[in-house]
């Protein structure tokens, strides 16, 4: 930062549930003081909040960059997981024919985020045969145009096998993400991929094994699609993921993520008390996807009188029960694993209260962090709020729900007037224009 950067919000909110109206001055990236605020101040700031909360700003944990919005290229017949896998390929492999689209349509994913309130993403963009190095290089260009305006961190991302057939040895998969790694692991910050899509348990064993191995050569993080399942009989792979990674003496400072888990759900309490202790000397963290879980999950009991069973993390339980913090995350937009959803993290939140069933006021505090503070952990992210609710010193990077008066209403009911603060600068507005017929 080369000039001094001051911004403050008058008229705010925090998330101490206390009504005072707050001014909120940041300096050079930093909150530099809160204090009391009057309701007919005359406001001399940069950001009214109209009595709206300010919190940490939101992160997207895990979102896939470069197949959001191919929903219109995907004609969906069962709407299965192998019939999105087979469509979104057939898209993928046409998307060295339009590079700028691929360029535009995550373009459009983060700033539309930015102005939902993100600062921070991880950005899972994909190396393989269908696209070789496209979607990692142009995921590093939309990273570096929005590098004054959000953190995208690139995810080098194998969704497909590593290991083709039933051979033991990697295959041309493997080899183009090695040389994705080789070519920019300077600006590549993850390494990641599916397990679950191998032909085999034991080549998805080898897969993890694989995947650790090139996140500690190049001093990356390491993230996971895992566990994807509700099939009782399926063996839990985290336990692969955390033996292989104590055999390797993981350096504490990378993060290891692991996405949906939702076979997890099937765990007794004993068997989550044993789980949260043997992840307690990893940097582990959990990353719900409900909109993609609950969509694609439990398929099989389609004719059961409920019909298919809640199939993602329960956030808020998990928290109370077994200390276990998950984050949240949109995942994907208007593609066949995910049709439906906006990608606005606090969308995730008003889901959950239906899908984990309260509303009471500690798991309306859980839902927001897994958007906010869990989901910063959960990706590494340096900058992290010690609470929801704002101290002197922590990082300004900052959502103001302009007129949304307090937690529980940002979660129930999020307003869509927002203002997004990144490292103390002002980088995103947002505000609807209203209008009603024979009214002034
Ligand atoms: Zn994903």
């Amino acid at each position: 930062m080369t000039a001094m950067s001051v911004v403050s919000v008058c008229h705010a909110r925090l998330a101490s549930g206390v009504p005072t109206l707050y001014r909120i001055e940041c300096t050079n990236g930093t909150i530099s003081s809160i204090l009391p605020d009057y309701p007919h101040s005359q406001p001399h700031t940069d950001v009214h909040a109209e009595g709206g909360l300010v919190i940490p700003s939101l992160a997207h944990a895990h979102l896939h960059l470069d197949k959001c919005s191919i929903l219109d290229r995907s004609d969906l017949l069962t709407g299965d997981f192998s019939e999105a896998l087979k469509v979104t390929n057939a898209a993928k492999a046409a998307f060295k024919d339009d590079p700028d689209d691929l360029y535009r349509r995550g373009e459009r994913l983060v700033c539309e985020s930015v102005q939902c309130g993100v600062t921070s993403i991880r950005a899972h963009v994909e190396v393989d045969e269908a696209v070789g190095l496209l979607c990692v290089e142009t995921g590093l260009q939309l990273s570096a145009a929005f590098r004054e305006v959000c953190d995208v961190q690139i995810a080098a991302f194998a969704q497909e096998p590593l290991f083709v057939g039933s051979s033991t040895e990697p295959g041309e998969n493997y080899a183009l993400l090695v040389r994705a790694l080789d070519k920019h692991a300077d600006r590549i910050k993850v390494v990641g991929s599916a397990p679950y899509v191998e032909p085999s348990i034991a080549q998805a064993k080898l897969n993890i094994g694989l995947v650790l191995d090139l996140a500690i050569k190049h001093h990356l993080h390491a993230d996971f699609h895992l566990d994807y399942n509700l099939d009782p009989s399926s063996e839990p792979l985290i336990h692969t993921v955390i033996s292989e990674a104590k055999r390797r003496a993981w350096p504490s400072e990378l993060g290891i993520a692991i996405g949906h888990a939702t076979r997890l759900q099937l765990f007794t309490p004993a068997e989550w008390e044993a789980l949260g202790a043997a992840m307690e000397s990893l940097p582990i963290k959990l990353i719900g996807l409900p909109q993609s879980d609950m969509y694609m999950m439990g398929r099989s009991a389609f004719d059961a009188p409920l019909g298919a069973p809640r199939g993602t993390l329960r956030v808020p339980q998990l928290a109370s029960r077994h200390g276990i913090r998950v984050a949240m995350a949109v995942n994907n937009v208007q593609n066949a694993f995910t049709p439906q959803g906006s990608l606005d993290p606090l969308a995730l939140c008003t889901l959950g209260v239906a899908l984990f069933q309260s509303a009471t006021p500690a798991d309306l505090r859980e839902l927001l962090r897994a958007v906010t503070l869990t989901a910063k952990q959960a990706v590494a992210e340096p900058r992290v709020h010690k609470d929801l609710t704002l101290a002197v010193g922590d990082p300004a990077d900052l959502l103001v729900l302009h007129g949304t008066p307090d937690v529980a209403t940002a979660v129930l009911n999020p307003g869509l007037d927002r203002t997004t603060i990144r490292a103390g600068v002002v980088v995103a507005r947002r505000r609807v224009s209203r209008w009603i017929a024979g009214t002034r």
